[in-house]
């Protein structure tokens, strides 16, 4: 959601080797949920994706806190990125801020290759809905996507049916799809 850093330049993407992602639970997590977002992000993305073992919070973060600030996430994953070509996605159901924002669903900082998702506020009973794993479920993959997307080189996108339309709400995230419009397609070079 939130867009930290300047875009990469799409030189070379889509060329030869296939794009491989690497997922990494951070903090505890159930591991079914890496399980269906592996199943996303390779059914939207066409990329090779790894499950990458896990990592402890960040010992940065505040003690007492119910929220986490997320660029420690960031520079915990980056420094477990191996060298080459490998992007990385953080998983959390921590609740994760950011610099001048209450919260974040998601970072990505490119430079780094690295991103991170917080599962957090995905779930309805966050809000004191009824639990729907379904929608649940899908709310995590398009964010997944999102974050992976600006890894990629994309910024936000004006259709509000593409996942790299910027959500202000869960209700926005709920009205887009998981995957890419043509516009964002062909700067993937898909
Ligand atoms: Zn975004
Ligand atoms: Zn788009």
């Amino acid at each position: 959601m939130f867009f930290w850093l300047p875009l990469l330049a799409l030189a070379g993407l889509g060329a030869a080797a296939p794009l491989t992602v690497r997922l990494i639970s951070v903090g505890s997590l159930p591991p079914a949920i890496l399980g269906f977002l592996q199943e996303g992000v390779t059914r939207e993305l066409g990329a090779v994706v790894r499950m990458g073992g896990n990592l402890p919070l960040p010992a940065s973060c505040p003690e007492g806190r119910s929220q986490y600030p997320g660029p420690p996430f960031l520079a915990a994953l980056a420094a477990v990125r191996p060298p080459g070509e490998e992007i990385i996605l953080g998983v959390t159901g921590v609740d994760l801020t950011a610099p001048g924002l209450n919260f974040v669903f998601g970072l990505a900082d490119p430079p780094s290759r690295c991103a991170v998702i917080s599962l957090a506020r995905l779930y309805p009973e966050f809000y004191g809905q009824p639990r729907d794993p379904r929608r649940f479920k899908a709310r995590a993959v398009k964010e997944a996507v999102h974050e992976l997307g600006h890894l990629l080189g994309l910024g936000h996108c004006p259709d509000p049916a593409c996942v790299m339309s910027f959500s202000n709400s869960l209700a926005d995230t709920d009205q887009k799809g998981p995957g890419f419009c043509g516009a964002c397609r062909e700067k993937l070079g898909k």
